[in-house]
């Protein structure tokens, strides 16, 4: 496959996915946010009852997923079964619910092929765990962004915060460390960098310092 990747991986809250559409934007490449293909799953786990979170229940759904991503100038729309979840995607509980599903081996494996399929032309900035390592192992650049748990907690925060949500800072602490526990810690796919990604730390960047210095990096090695 000669189509360019660009892999933007790392733990929630670092900043990928305003860094990976930041990038998709100024090169023009297509943009996959794998996260929220786990997060659409997790809602359609949801919708099944609250006794779906096995394999069994959800890898069916898993290959099923009727998931499309509309995208237009200003935003994209993430629509499941002809209903948009958009928004529902995004809160905390479908985030844990995610990362449960996201766990189940044959559940990632059933998910492989959806997510490869979005590597087109001119090109595609990658943004999710597994994205270097397991998904576009070949991916001519490899980016892990991180940051410490405080910082992106703050960050989460001030996200939830201007969206008029009632937040508490400590619950989203212990909510990001319960969930970079479960990430890193899984058998598959587990959340390391790729051994050929570059890392870049966040903590105490602001969006434009991190975007400058992904550019670097990627018009270095393109
Ligand atoms: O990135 P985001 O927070 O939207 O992802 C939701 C959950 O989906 C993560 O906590 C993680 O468990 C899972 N995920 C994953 N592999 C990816 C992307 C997300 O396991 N490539």
């Amino acid at each position: 496959h000669s189509t360019p990747v660009v892999t933007v991986d790392g733990p929630s809250g670092a900043g990928k996915g305003t860094l990976s559409s930041l990038l998709a934007k100024k090169l023009g490449w297509h943009f996959l946010d794998s996260g929220a293909i786990y997060r659409v799953l997790a809602v359609a786990a949801l919708h099944h009852g609250l006794a779906c979170e096995d394999e069994e229940c959800v890898v069916p759904l898993a290959t099923g997923l009727d998931v499309s991503f509309e995208t237009n100038d200003e935003s994209t729309r993430i629509i499941l079964e002809g209903e948009d979840v958009t928004d529902d995607i995004r809160t905390e509980d479908v985030g844990a619910v995610a990362s449960k599903v996201a766990a189940l081996p044959r559940v990632r494996e059933a998910l492989l092929r959806r997510q490869r399929a979005f590597q087109q032309d001119p090109g595609l900035i990658a943004d999710g765990r597994d994205m270097g390592t397991v998904v576009f192992p070949e991916a001519k650049v490899k980016i892990f962004l991180t940051a410490s748990a405080e910082a992106r907690a703050e960050r989460r925060y001030s996200q939830l915060k201007e969206k008029g949500m009632d937040v508490n800072i400590a619950r989203l602490l212990t909510d990001i460390k319960a969930r970079d526990e479960r990430d890193t810690q899984r058998s598959v796919a587990p959340l390391v960098p790729a051994q050929d990604a570059i890392i870049i730390d966040s903590t105490g960047l602001d969006i434009n310092q991190v975007f400058e210095k992904a550019m670097d990096i990627i018009s270095s090695r393109l």
